[in-house]
């Protein structure tokens, strides 16, 4: 959500950002309403003071025994009455309507935002690592699943539907590993770890930005006025909503949950293995602090380092993109993604997504902070992957794959894997 009065003085900013961003959102309607609204309570107001001046009339004339103006009072007071009943209605209807489209306004983008269509309008920022060359053949990650018994898609399909899995055995500790790796990155870092609510009102969803719009992303549970988040980020932030908080130093929070995205309008797309799934686990960096975009935007480019630290330790070799518009949320001021190497894919896909929100998200949730004047301001909020498995998994299996059909475990993982230094398939 941004401001009123920002808006009406960035008015054709935000209908192109709109359009860069590929949302509906006509900035003049929402204008529009607004004007409207502050007449019709204008008029509200007006007419009330008037009823209100009658009224005193009325007594005034009662007590003085003037029987036939205070008939014609009456019938002004009620004509004001039928009016008010009118203009009231009209300003129910127009402040609804005005809450509906305030929560449409994209958030403006960074000046350095790749103007773009879609992910292929992505700027590569910076390369680390090198995609191994291998010397036989490479197989992929649901086949070396299946050879070294760790990956049953199969079973995951028959008990739940397309886009369901197993781990089993080491898979299972290499996806805890990746996590408690995460954590502990984060922790030195200043982080705190969370575990969260996975089931949220659906208020924590709209105050963080993913509703309206992200409805049909999102399972809703039946019976229940709640839903299942997506990430942890919004429970994170809902963690401090309508709060005054201190962000003398950011807030750092580490969060780790299942997520559940119900990858409506994916039909088709990353069919084949771990890629895309309905469930899966995240260490997620939520970071608050002051309004100040030099502040969070040294934030994000450490929140984005603390998510290269981690491949690093992971020995895989990644990229970092710069979004573009056309890739964006409503709600993203800024982003990068880092993208993994897949050998399977012979491309980096993408794994980790780090975002700077600006206020955007405060104001909707109502996050504040007194700043050194004692004034009360909406903090800056940013999120960013630390790990999501079972998808890293994917290039974890695939690049550290060996001739001999083993698969490295690299070294900083080794101390949560019970022992196990390499995966031997089973014989
Ligand atoms: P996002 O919150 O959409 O930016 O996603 C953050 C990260 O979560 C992605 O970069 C992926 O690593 C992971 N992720 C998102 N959606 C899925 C999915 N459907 N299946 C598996 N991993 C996912």
């Amino acid at each position: 959500m941004l401001d009123i009065r920002y808006i009406r003085e960035n008015a054709e900013r935000i209908q192109r950002t709109a359009k860069q961003k590929k949302l509906h959102f006509n900035v003049e309607e929402l204008l529009e309403v607004d004007t409207f609204r502050k007449d019709v309570l204008v008029q509200v107001e007006s007419r009330r003071a008037e009823r209100n001046r009658l009224t005193q009339n009325i007594k005034a004339l009662m007590k003085q025994n003037h029987a036939e103006p205070v008939e014609q009072i009456k019938e002004q007071v009620r004509e004001i009455n039928e009016e008010l009943t009118r203009l009231e209605a009209q300003l129910t209807h127009s402040n609804a309507r005005y809450e509906e489209l305030m929560l449409l306004v994209p958030n403006i983008v960074s000046v350095d935002t790749p103007i773009g269509e879609d992910d292929t309008d992505n700027v590569e920022i910076r390369c680390w690592g090198e995609p191994p060359v291998f010397d036989f053949e490479a197989r992929d990650h649901v086949t070396l699943g299946e050879i070294h018994d760790l990956i049953d898609i199969p079973r995951g399909v028959k008990t739940a539907g397309s886009r369901n899995y197993f781990l089993k055995g080491a898979a299972l500790y290499l996806h805890l590993a990746v996590q408690r790796l995460a954590l502990d990155v984060l922790t030195a870092h200043g982080f705190t770890p969370m575990d969260v609510p996975v089931m949220v009102r659906p208020e924590s969803l709209k105050r963080t930005g993913f509703f309206p719009g992200g409805e049909d992303q999102t399972y809703e549970l039946t019976g229940e006025d709640k839903w299942l988040v997506g990430t942890s980020e919004v429970s994170l932030v809902s963690y401090y909503s309508d709060e005054i908080i201190d962000v003398t130093q950011p807030i750092k929070l580490a969060g780790m949950s299942s997520c559940y995205r119900r990858e409506i309008g994916s039909a088709g797309r990353d069919v084949r293995g771990l890629y895309r799934v309905h469930q899966f686990a995240k260490v997620e960096q939520v970071v608050l602090c002051e309004n100040n975009p030099e502040v969070s935007e040294a934030m994000l480019q450490k929140m984005t380092r603390y998510a290269e630290e981690i491949l690093q330790l992971l020995e895989l070799p990644y990229r970092v993109v710069a979004v573009c518009t056309g890739d964006m949320s409503q709600k993203t001021h800024k982003q990068y993604d880092i993208e993994t190497w897949m050998p399977s894919r012979q491309a980096y896909g993408e794994t980790h997504s780090s975002s700077n929100l600006h206020d955007f998200q405060a104001r909707r949730s109502n996050i504040r902070y007194r700043d050194q004047d004692g004034k009360l301001q909406y903090c800056h909020s940013l999120n960013n992957t630390a790990v999501a498995s079972p998808r890293i998994l994917i290039p974890l299996l695939e690049n550290h794959q060996q001739a001999d059909g083993t698969i490295e475990i690299p070294a900083a993982l080794r101390p949560y894997m019970n022992g196990i230094e390499k995966l031997v398939p089973p014989s």
